[in-house]
């Protein structure tokens, strides 16, 4: 027996389901998770010690590869002055100079500790400053667990197959209006029913919790030019795509302008960050300076902001990283694509820069129906297979693939050669 079962077994009796996020018990691909130990560049290595190729790279933070060493050392140099202040600190401004530089559209920005809570925050301040009640989300996108998000969610939600979620209010749900992704009919639809009383619309730009989906030329333009003409404040949730798709996220990538943003992931650097920012306006009405409560005791915490920092920092300095990134996600496609195609097999690839899923359909990924309507049962056959390969898939069909630029070529060779032996035999 290898050590993950027997730890699965013991941490069942603990933690419910034995994980401490949903996604992480594989209860869509079925089996037992493989617990961790440690990693280093492209590679995990679980308690047993046996070494997997990296495709989730904890959900998009590993951008540069595991351990990545000028990011160690500085959290190694960082947490001998104290792990926590609950004071401001010089690196704060640093780090919100940094951010200002690199995406557009920011004039000020507030860390908190977890995607969720950037998400959730940003929510809160379009209520506050519009002084409406009601948001527009997509159906299959994921904004973090905060009550308002979880009517349609996406990955976990739909990996589990839970269609109204016990735990949250009707009051609540019913201020979370829902469209499918793009459908920009159904948001003119659903803004000329609720006339002057939506405050946000809030939106994955490239969507990574259904598997990865683009929007289709026009969609986030038409998105805009609706928020810009009804007053509603236009969020984009960049917790994936954010310094994932470009220094500047998909704001930059696609040439689109929200006016607020949303962090996590990335920006952490593997640490709990995450951040909400935009035009000086809207973001002015936070407290202390405007009357929108939003705290944290931990939020701007020294040790994850030297990790972000340094992380960030280096992708700035380096925007060639983005080119080789691309690259070597382009060369997993088109490898994949081979493969799947000498062999007849049904499937859609989508991908945008580093994000990248592979669907087993005939027919477009284009939204969270189309993507549920894909072969899910294959998919975790796939999964499996890959996984005995030693290739660390995201454990459900509805998730975004995630790639390091410390995957090396002979990586990428491999994972298409266990694609076809998995083709071949299936
Ligand atoms: C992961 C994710 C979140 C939630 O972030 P957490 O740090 O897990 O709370 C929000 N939005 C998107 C798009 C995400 O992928």
């Amino acid at each position: 027996m290898n050590k993950s079962i027997a730890l699965f077994e013991r941490a069942q009796r603990t933690i419910p389901g034995g994980v401490n996020s949903p996604v992480r018990a594989f209860k869509s691909v079925g089996g037992t998770p493989i617990f961790m130990q440690k990693a280093k560049g492209a590679y995990l290595y679980d308690a047993d010690g046996k070494r997997y190729i990296d495709y989730i790279c904890s959900w998009g933070p590993m951008i540069l590869g595991h351990a990545y060493e000028p990011v160690i050392e500085a959290i190694r140099e960082k947490v001998a002055d104290s792990t926590s202040f609950g004071a401001p600190t010089e690196l704060e401004i640093e780090m919100a100079e940094l951010i200002v530089s690199m995406v557009p559209n920011v004039d000020l920005i507030r860390m908190v500790s977890s995607g969720t809570e950037a998400c959730m925050s940003a929510i809160r301040l379009a209520r506050g400053y519009t002084g409406r009640n009601k948001i527009i989300k997509f159906e299959g996108c994921y904004h973090g667990h905060a009550d308002s998000f979880l009517v349609k969610a996406g990955s976990g939600v739909a990996t589990f197959n839970i269609q109204a979620v016990p735990g949250v209010t009707g009051g609540v749900a019913n201020d979370t209006l829902t469209a499918a992704y793009n459908d920009l009919s159904a948001v003119e639809k659903l803004v000329s029913e609720h006339k002057g009383e939506i405050a946000a619309l809030i939106i994955e730009p490239v969507a990574g919790n259904m598997g990865c989906i683009l929007p289709e030329p026009g969609f986030l333009q038409g998105l805009r030019e609706i928020c810009t003409r009804e007053g509603i404040v236009y969020i984009f949730d960049e917790v994936m795509t954010g310094f994932r798709l470009a220094p500047g996220g998909a704001q930059e990538k696609l040439h689109i302008d929200a006016d607020l943003v949303t962090y996590g992931k990335v920006i952490g650097a593997g640490m709990p960050v995450g951040a909400f920012g935009g035009k000086k306006a809207i973001m002015q009405q936070i407290a202390p300076l405007g009357s929108v409560y939003q705290a944290g005791t931990l939020s701007g915490n020294p040790v994850a902001m030297i990790a972000g920092y340094t992380l960030l920092k280096e992708l700035k300095q380096n925007p060639s990283i983005y080119r080789e990134l691309e690259e070597k996600t382009a060369y997993l496609e088109t490898g994949l694509r081979n493969v799947l195609d000498e062999n007849g097999v049904s499937y859609k690839i989508n991908r945008l820069g580093s994000m990248i899923s592979l669907h087993f359909s005939n027919h477009a990924i284009t939204d969270f129906k189309s993507a549920s309507e894909a072969d899910i049962p294959k998919f975790n056959q796939y999964f499996h297979h890959m996984l005995a390969h030693g290739i660390y898939l995201p454990p459900s069909a509805y998730e975004s693939w995630f790639l390091s630029n410390a995957l090396s070529y002979a990586d990428l060779d491999e994972t298409i050669r266990a694609t076809a032996d998995f083709v071949r035999n299936h």
